[in-house]
């Protein structure tokens, strides 16, 4: 059965897709698995508790999630993989959530991410990274 590696990008953080590229393309190298690449953005659906007459799905969504699946094909534009083995994944709600999930139901064998911002220097781990480690049943790479 074929592999496959699911990525989580945060396509508002460019400089953490850097870090995960080569390993990424390492991985893809050495066998032909399917790269499942998820970007997951804010969901607003939180504020409809607060009655103000939102739809329990904000009509934006679909807009924000098709702007977002755009931002994420230029990302994926730059790392060096066969067109047909990628997957393109856009979600609203809460990234550690969505990733862990997603690697359910494709039966991830590794999910590869950036360790945290580069910003973030006191921080080993990001928050979506330490969840993921912690909670994920298959390997997960934590690029640093
Ligand atoms: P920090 O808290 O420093 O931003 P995170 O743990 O949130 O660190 O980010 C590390 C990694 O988690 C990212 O490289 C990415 O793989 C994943 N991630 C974070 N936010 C998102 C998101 N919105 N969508 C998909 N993946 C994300």
């Amino acid at each position: 059965m074929s592999k496959n590696i699911l990525v989580p990008i945060d396509i508002s953080e460019i400089e953490l897709t850097q870090q995960v590229i080569p390993h990424v393309e390492a991985y893809a190298r050495q066998d032909d698995a399917t790269i499942h690449f998820l970007a997951v953005i804010p969901d607003y659906t939180y504020f409809a508790s607060y009655g103000l007459g939102y739809a329990s799905i904000s009509p934006d969504t679909i807009a924000r999630e098709a702007a977002a699946k755009e931002t994420l094909r230029d990302i994926v534009a730059k790392f060096s993989l066969p067109e047909d083995r990628i997957e393109m994944h856009v979600l609203s709600g809460t990234p550690k959530d969505h990733i862990l999930q997603l690697a359910d139901d494709i039966n991830a064998d590794v999910i590869i991410l950036a360790s945290h911002r580069p910003s973030m220097s006191t921080y080993l781990l990001g928050s979506n990274a330490a969840a993921v480690v912690r909670h994920a049943k298959c390997s997960v790479l934590v690029v640093r």
